[in-house]
């Protein structure tokens, strides 16, 4: 049997110690393929060089919103070395883990927004798909996929949450829905 892992991040320093081992281990295991997603500038970095070291595994870059800066100058400035970093590697395929999350974060929403659109909008343009993390911020994320129209389909909807309408939605516009232990909250 082969699996594809669509959603990991063995860029986390909780694997510093034992991560080639791991990595063989679940090869051999059957993973045969690997997305180890970046959720911020550090973790996209890390997350490319260990995507260029093995031929399973593939990367996405984003900054996701638990991970953006505070304010709107040092968003542009993440923004765009994140774009610099999208021609360093031809294993990134996605634009992500990027969303909202009001669960964490609910006094910089429209930091957050902007940083969601802006992303989509740098997907767009590289022709990338994305992949959304979205947390007590439903009707939001809609509206914005809805207005910026992700260009590449299907992204995917990662960790998404049990809502009957956004499964819909996210399922009218394209988007692949992952469930996991933290859907439900
Ligand atoms: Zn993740």
């Amino acid at each position: 049997m082969e699996l594809f892992d669509s959603h990991a991040h063995y860029d986390d320093e909780k694997f510093d110690a034992d991560r080639e081992e791991i990595l063989s281990e679940i090869y051999n295991l059957g993973v045969t393929k690997l997305i180890s997603a970046g959720y911020s500038l550090a973790s996209s970095k890390k997350a490319i060089e260990i995507a260029e070291k093995h031929d399973f595994i593939y990367t996405t870059c984003g900054i996701s919103p638990n991970d953006i800066p505070n304010t709107e100058e040092e968003l542009e400035q993440q923004l765009k070395e994140l774009e610099g970093l999208l021609s360093t590697s031809k294993k990134i395929v996605a634009i992500g883990e990027i969303g909202l999350d009001y669960y964490w974060n609910k006094e910089n929403k429209e930091l957050q927004k902007q940083a969601f659109i802006k992303q989509i909008q740098l997907a767009n343009k590289y022709n990338l798909p994305i992949v959304i993390h979205t947390r007590d911020a439903i009707m939001d994320t809609l509206i914005i996929l809805k207005e910026t129209q992700p260009a590449v389909r299907p992204g995917m909807f990662h960790c998404c949450p049990l809502n009957i309408e956004l499964v819909k939605e996210a399922l009218k516009l394209g988007f692949y829905i992952s469930f996991c232990r933290t859907s439900n909250i």
